[in-house]
């Protein structure tokens, strides 16, 4: 039985006092990964947990001008709650499509998008405490992935030292569409774009993203994209639900007169972090939608992958992946 202090604060701020102040605790939320990793894998072993679930961190409204709206994200809001807001469904169909394909409805009604966003990796060898190698539980104990079986890792941001993928199927969809985070810490609020949050495992695959010990997410500011924009987020997986992905894609593309003007591409299932691909991007502007343009993009996109065997089949599937995504957005493919 693991035990743990439990702590509701009254507001965020105490709640960033409370856990800063102590290198064992940890933030409770929608519970769905921290009490799967604490309680039931016994993956870590946080001395006290701070509820930040009743804080009023929930909103969603739409903020910024008539030209240049913002959707404003409370980090408690629920996965549920944000696919059912209207200008989700009205302006950001691929994040919609994301948060559908990222989880059982039971799942999305507790889970948090400040949670989602942080998730901790699938890598089963990370989920099993009897497993020894494993640097991002254990640092420099090695990589049981890299000599094992690998069907799920990544082959983008990877290194020998660790090829866990990145689990969120929102945060891709997020960071093609150039989000930004809004952190509080002891020291005050910072911002810090979704693009940057996250860290490549590198040497230290026990760091995963740039937030400080207690930094708490309160909100994501999400732009919502031009009139006329076409999205789509596009996930391959073993099973039609309840499965995270082999490879994804989040495709947001603008097509006037025939020609490609905008293009945000990100890629998940693939890679160590929501992986966007700014170089394919770059080549499809100017293109007039189809094949031997959405190949070149999706070459460009999957460049220079570190496989071990059983992860080579990605690199061929991220690239159809996207090249499908495209087609779906561009009206190529219905
Ligand atoms: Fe651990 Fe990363 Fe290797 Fe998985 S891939 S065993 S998380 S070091």
């Amino acid at each position: 039985m693991t035990r743990f202090a439990y702590a509701r604060p009254a507001d965020a701020a105490d709640a960033v006092a409370l856990v800063s102040a102590d290198p064992d605790a940890a933030y409770l939320a929608g519970g769905t990964t921290e009490l799967d990793l604490a309680v039931k894998d016994g993956v870590i072993a946080p001395t006290r947990l701070v509820d930040i679930s009743r804080l009023p961190l929930h909103e969603i409204s739409l903020i910024g001008t008539a030209t240049t709206p913002i959707l404003r994200i409370g980090a408690t809001a629920t996965m549920e709650r944000l696919a059912a807001h209207p200008a989700v469904a009205a302006r950001l169909p691929l994040v919609r499509l994301a948060l559908l394909a990222g989880a059982s409805v039971q799942l999305r009604n507790m889970a948090t998008i400040g949670g989602n966003l942080l998730q901790r990796t699938r890598c089963r060898y990370f989920r099993d405490a009897a497993e020894p190698a494993c640097n991002k539980r254990t640092p420099g104990s090695g990589c049981g992935a890299v000599a094992g079986p690998a069907r799920m890792h990544a082959i983008l941001g990877a290194s020998p030292a660790c090829i866990a993928a990145h689990g969120s199927d929102l945060a891709v969809a997020l960071t093609a569409l150039d989000a930004l985070v809004h952190v509080r810490g002891t020291d005050g609020p910072r911002e810090v774009p979704l693009s940057e949050l996250y860290l490549l495992p590198g040497p230290a695959p026990d760091r995963e993203t740039v937030l400080r010990h207690g930094e708490l997410i309160t909100a994501v500011d999400v732009p919502v994209p031009l009139e006329g924009t076409r999205s789509t987020y596009l996930k391959v997986r073993d099973r039609a639900s309840y499965e995270f992905a082999l490879a994804s894609a989040a495709v947001a593309v603008v097509v006037r007169g025939g020609v490609i003007t905008d293009a945000r591409l990100a890629l998940g299932g693939v890679a160590t972090v929501p992986w966007r691909a700014r170089g394919a991007e770059e080549l499809l502007r100017g293109e007039r939608p189809g094949d031997e343009a959405f190949r070149a993009a999706a070459e460009a996109a999957v460049r220079d992958p570190f496989t071990v065997p059983g992860t080579e089949f990605k690199v061929e599937l991220a690239r159809r992946t996207l090249v499908r995504a495209l087609r779906m957005t561009t009206g190529e493919l219905s």
